[in-house]
C-alpha cells in the first residue's frame, strides 16, 4: 500500500449511469460521495446506448392509453416471469418520473410533433396525425415486446445525451470523481464492507478508501466473451470479480446476459434496436425476411395487440428469439459473413 488513507460516507465504484445516478441521490441527501472510474465518467459504456429508455408517458398516438401497469406486465412477461416483481413494479412506476427528471437535468429528448407524421411500421410507411395538444411532449419509439410505443429517446444518441446530462449534475453537486482509478479489492471484515483498495492507473499507487457505504456499479462484463460483444474493452467484470473475491458476497442472476441479435460482424458494434423500431427489418443472404416466418405476428418487431397478450414478447424474449433464428440460419449457411457467431452480447 503506497498512498494515504481516504475516507468518505459513500464510495461509488463506477462512473456510468448507474453509479452517477446513485451518487447524485446520495450527494443530494447530504452525504459525502466519492466516485471511482477506470475512465472519465463520460467515456463509460453507458454512452454507447442508442435506442432509448422505457417510460409509459403515453404521449403519442401509438402510446395512447399506456400506463405503469402495462409497462409492469410487459416487463414481467418479458422476463418469462423470472423478474423480481416488486422491483419491476418500482421500475415501471419510477421510470416516468426519472425520464422527466432527466429532462430537467438537460437531456434533449426527442419530442412529439403535433400534426401529420410519417412513420415506418413493419417496413411500411404510415401517416399518423399526432395531437396538437401533445406537441412538444417527450416522444416514444417502438421497441420489441411492448404493448405500446414506450421508449423515450434522444435521436440515436440516448445514452450519450443522458450520460452527459447526469455527469453535469454530478459536477454541479460537487461530487468528487477519481477517474483512471481502479478498485482492486474490497475492504471487509467478513460481514461488513468498509470500502475498497484503489489503484491509480496513472502512477500505479495503491491506497485504501474507507466508506460507510460502498456501491458497486461497474457495468456489464460482455468482454468475457472476447471479441463478440457490443461492450467496451473496459467491461471485463472487475466489479463482480472483487465482490466474488471476498468469498462472502454472492453474485445473482449471472446467467442473465443480454444477447443482441444485431451486433455487426466482425466488429461487434451494435446496430441499434431503434433501427427496427423505426421500420428496419432483417434479411438473410437470399434477401428473405426470415422473421416473418418465425414470428408471423411480431415479425422483426413486436406489434402484438393487447387482445393477444399470450403472443407478446418483451425486448429480452424478442432478442433471444431473433438471435436464435439468426444463429440457426447462419449454421445452415443463410447469413452473410464467415464467422461462427452471429450475435453479440450486450449487458
Ligand atoms: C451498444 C449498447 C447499446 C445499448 N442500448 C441501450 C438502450 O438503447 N437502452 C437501454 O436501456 N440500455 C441500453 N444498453 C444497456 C445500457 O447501456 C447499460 O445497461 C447501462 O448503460 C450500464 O450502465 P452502468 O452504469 O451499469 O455501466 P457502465 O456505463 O458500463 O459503467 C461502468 C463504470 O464502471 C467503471 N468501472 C468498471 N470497473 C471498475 C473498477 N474495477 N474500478 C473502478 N471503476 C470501474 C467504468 O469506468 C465505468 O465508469 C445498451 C448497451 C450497449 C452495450
Amino acid at each position: 500500500m503506497s498512498g494515504s488513507l481516504v475516507s468518505t460516507d459513500v464510495l461509488v465504484i463506477g462512473g456510468g449511469l448507474a453509479g452517477e445516478r446513485c451518487a447524485i441521490e446520495a450527494a443530494a441527501a447530504g452525504h459525502n460521495v466519492l466516485i471511482l472510474s477506470l475512465v472519465p465518467p463520460r467515456r463509460s459504456h453507458s454512452c454507447a446506448a442508442q435506442g432509448g429508455m422505457q417510460a409509459s408517458l403515453g404521449n403519442c398516438v401509438k402510446a395512447d392509453g399506456d400506463n405503469a401497469t402495462l409497462h409492469f406486465l410487459d416487463t414481467v412477461r418479458g422476463s418469462d416471469w423470472g423478474a423480481d416483481q416488486e422491483v419491476a413494479r418500482i421500475f415501471a412506476e419510477e421510470a416516468r418520473i426519472a425520464v422527466r427528471e432527466l429532462a430537467h437535468f438537460g437531456v434533449p429528448w426527442t419530442r412529439v410533433r403535433g400534426g401529420k407524421n410519417s412513420y415506418f411500421i413493419k417496413g411500411e410507411r404510415v401517416e399518423i396525425e399526432e395531437s396538437i395538444e401533445n406537441d412538444g411532449l417527450i416522444m416514444h419509439r417502438d421497441f420489441g415486446g411492448t404493448a405500446k410505443w414506450r421508449a423515450c429517446y434522444a435521436a440515436a444518441g440516448t445514452g450519450h445525451a443522458v450520460l452527459y446530462a447526469v455527469d453535469s449534475e454530478v459536477v454541479r453537486l460537487g461530487v468528487e470523481v477519481r477517474d483512471r482509478t481502479e478498485a482492486v479489492e474490497l475492504i471487509h471484515d467478513g460481514s461488513r464492507c468498509w470500502g475498497a483498495v484503489a489503484r491509480c492507473l496513472r502512477t500505479g499507487e495503491h491506497y485504501p478508501i474507507l466508506a460507510k457505504a460502498t456501491v458497486i456499479a461497474t457495468g456489464g462484463y460482455g468482454r468475457i466473451y472476447g471479441q463478440f460483444t457490443t461492450n467496451a474493452t473496459i467491461n471485463e467484470g472487475m466489479g463482480a470479480a472483487i465482490a466474488l473475491n471476498t468469498g462472502v458476497v454472492p453474485l445473482g442472476n449471472m446467467e442473465a446476459v443480454q444477447f443482441h441479435p444485431t451486433g455487426l460482424i466482425p466488429s461487434g458494434i451494435l446496430l441499434t434496436e431503434g433501427c427496427r423500431g423505426d421500420g428496419g427489418y432483417l434479411l438473410n443472404k437470399d434477401m428473405h425476411r426470415f422473421m416473418v416466418e418465425l414470428e408471423p405476428h411480431k415479425q422483426d418487431w413486436s406489434h402484438t395487440s393487447r387482445s393477444s397478450p399470450a403472443a407478446m414478447s418483451s425486448p429480452a424474449t424478442w432478442r433471444s428469439r431473433c438471435a436464435t433464428a439468426r444463429a440457426w440460419r447462419h449454421r445452415t449457411g443463410r447469413t452473410c459473413g464467415s464467422t461462427s457467431v452471429t450475435s453479440a452480447r450486450s449487458t
